[in-house]
């Protein structure tokens, strides 16, 4: 894959942070509870893929859902920063799709075992446009829909997260450094749902800051 990010051209792909379980009606429907610190988890860059691409359904899954997420661009080499100063270190920010093999992740669930093949199968990180950040952007206010065949299935606001994207960054630069081109998936609202080859699945971020349009191939 082009690891270039198309709208920051500048940067190349880094590493893809992923955050779990980041809202509470998401809890509740996966009958999860909530942690007392953030859950963290890694996908490939080889899982990314762009507008007009298409999900490819990993033979070994049979359940594979949709996690509409807010998608943090980092900007500047990053290491314990404090909440206070942690939004400094954003370059843009963006719609992305969390795709779980949700049947392959319940039995790591059940065994204790990592996520990451459930996370991280190619085709598993669909991103929109990347939007710059600037100070006079709230990203605790935005909009976050997404569409499968034009039908809503996920809509709500990054206002109802249980860890701030400023704790996030926060938390992921005391156990890591974040470097340019680092990703951060911030967890996804209630809503998730099965995905079927042929479908189109849209999402978008407050309506025009960020879109993105996939199918699922047949
Ligand atoms: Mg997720």
């Amino acid at each position: 894959m082009n690891l270039t990010i198309p709208d920051f051209q500048h940067l190349q792909y880094g590493t893809l942070y992923c955050i779990g379980r980041n809202y509470s009606e998401h809890i509740e429907e996966m009958k999860s509870e909530k942690t007392a610190d953030p859950v963290v988890f890694l996908k490939p860059r080889s899982s990314i893929i762009h507008s007009g691409d298409s999900i490819v359904i990993p033979p070994v899954s049979s359940d594979v859902h949709f996690e509409a997420e807010l998608v943090i661009l980092i900007g500047s080499k990053t290491k314990n920063i404090s909440e206070e100063n942690a939004l400094s270190s954003i370059e843009a920010f963006g719609i992305g799709i969390d795709m779980t093999a949700r049947d392959i992740q319940s039995i790591a669930k059940e065994k204790g075992l990592p996520w990451t093949l459930a996370k991280g199968f190619e085709t598993f990180a669909p991103l929109g446009n990347f939007h710059k950040y600037s100070s006079d952007i709230d990203l605790q206010k935005l909009s976050l829909e997404l569409r499968v065949n034009g039908d809503v299935h996920q809509s709500d606001t990054t206002s109802k997260m249980i860890f701030s994207i400023s704790q996030l960054i926060s938390y992921l630069s005391k156990h890591f450094t974040l470097y340019p081109g680092d990703l951060i998936f911030t967890g996804t609202p209630k809503g998730v749902g099965q995905i079927k080859p042929g479908d189109k699945i849209e999402a978008t971020l407050s309506e025009k800051l960020s879109s993105l349009s996939v199918d699922v191939s047949k």
